[in-house]
């Protein structure tokens, strides 16, 4: 799989800004006078400069206020770009920034932050009433788009029409929605800002460390009610129903991804789906599931012998253990994220099983399930604190099975410091 390289820079070769009176130019009609806000963003940089270091996750946190450090960041890097503004139009971003959490399917969804610190939300009109709930209390202005609505029409009526240069999120705008802003707003010239938001999104904030805490506390509680469930003759996707309702038993808003359960030979597909393969005697019993809670989410996995293991079951385990162990110790502030995969690679080639790791040791997770970094032996990046991401090595023999043991880990500057209690040493059920 490949991975996202963090720059630290993203915007456009730094152009001196000309005119820095820009936000004093008319701008011409303004829907809604949504675009007034510029007091509002003052007093924002003098917050961020007199809490910086101390964030309240009641003033700026995920829920229902504006994050303003995050915004800041984001108007900091405009500063002597020569943007005019950056239009943002991945949900997970939309949520990042603003604390309202939307899906819109396949309607618009964006928040425009202009480079004088002026803000908008368009987004499908049936939301307005969850954005206004979400954002009470914040200065975000609120477009709705109705379905008869062509949002770029909408933008086009707005002070962004007088704009030249916007960042955008290459990775998320498609192109057809590129050419239809560009159409709308005329001669515009479109520049990435993914690799500024994936900046700011690699170093979690305690409390959305926290919020990955609490989604880690769910699913264990999950593993740990979910294996005394497992029964002789129960079928994988029972097993996955049952588990899937503890889930929400347990407090979760949805699993994170695809319950995987994967029992006896089937273990040694590294993305095997769950079917009718009965949970028989003498064979390893997978189980890879996470959830989200309050919009950040858990990633575990936890392999069981069904029964006594035959002595190549356990060995197997072991040298999965040991290198979920070794790549632990290896995660080093200002190191390599290479190191990481490859401690763990050599404990498992040294065990003669080198053949059976076929996919990288981990990946980043937070906002999403898979996000930056990408944790595999040729990524140079360098570990920094505040990093989160899954350490979750595997052995896969075909024909007998396998074993693959993941766990969350957080940076800290004295190292990895794991988010999970679940036992790694194995157990038989
Ligand atoms: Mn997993
Ligand atoms: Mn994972």
């Amino acid at each position: 799989m490949g991975h996202e390289k963090v720059v630290t820079h993203c915007l456009p070769p730094s152009v001196p800004n000309k005119n820095p009176q820009l936000s004093a130019l008319p701008w011409g009609a303004v829907s809604a006078g949504f675009f007034a806000k510029k007091e509002f963003f003052r007093s924002v940089r003098k917050f961020c400069y007199e809490t910086k270091g101390s964030y309240d996750p009641l003033i700026g946190g995920m829920i229902g206020r504006m994050d303003n450090e995050r915004l800041y960041t984001i108007l900091d890097d405009m500063n002597g770009s020569g943007l005019d503004g950056v239009l943002l139009t991945s949900p997970i971003s939309v949520a990042y920034f603003t604390g309202f959490v939307c899906d819109p399917h396949e309607r618009f969804l964006g928040l425009w932050v202009g480079q004088d610190g002026e803000t908008a939300l368009f987004l499908p009109s049936l939301e307005k009433d969850n954005a206004a709930a979400a954002l009470a209390g914040s200065d975000l202005s609120i477009v709705p788009i109705s379905d008869t609505d062509d949002p770029y029409q909408v933008l086009r009526t707005t002070r962004i029409k007088q704009a030249k240069k916007i960042a955008v999120e290459k990775d998320h705008l498609r192109l057809s929605q590129a050419e239809k802003l560009q159409a709308a707003l005329g001669e515009v010239h479109l520049f990435d800002i993914g690799a500024t938001i994936a900046r700011l999104r690699n170093r979690k904030a305690d409390w959305e460390v926290d919020r990955m805490k609490e989604a880690v506390r769910i699913i264990e509680e999950v593993m740990e009610e979910g294996i005394k469930r497992v029964k002789l003759g129960m079928t994988e996707v029972e097993l996955v129903a049952e588990l899937e309702y503890l889930m929400k038993e347990k407090g979760a808003d949805e699993p994170s991804f695809g319950t995987t359960v994967l029992a006896g030979k089937n273990s040694a597909l590294p993305h095997g789906t769950p079917g009718t393969t009965k949970i028989e005697k003498g064979g390893f019993l997978l189980i890879d599931m996470g959830v989200f809670k309050d919009g950040y989410c858990s990633d575990i996995t936890r392999t069981f012998a069904v029964g006594e293991p035959t002595d190549e079951m356990k060995k197997i385990y072991e040298a999965v253990q040991h290198a979920v162990e070794a790549a632990t110790n290896a995660v080093k502030v200002g190191r390599p994220l290479a190191e990481v995969d490859r401690a763990a690679r050599g404990v498992i080639e040294k065990a003669g099983y080198g053949e059976y790791f076929t996919h990288r040791v981990g990946h980043g997770l937070g906002l999403e399930i898979h996000e930056y970094p990408s944790v595999h032996g040729e990524n140079q990046d360098v570990i920094e604190a505040g990093m989160t991401f899954t350490i979750e090595p595997g052995i896969y023999v075909p024909g007998v099975g396998g074993v693959r043991i993941e766990d969350d880990i957080y940076v800290t500057e004295a190292g990895a410091q794991t988010l999970m209690t679940f036992p790694k040493s194995l157990t038989i059920l």
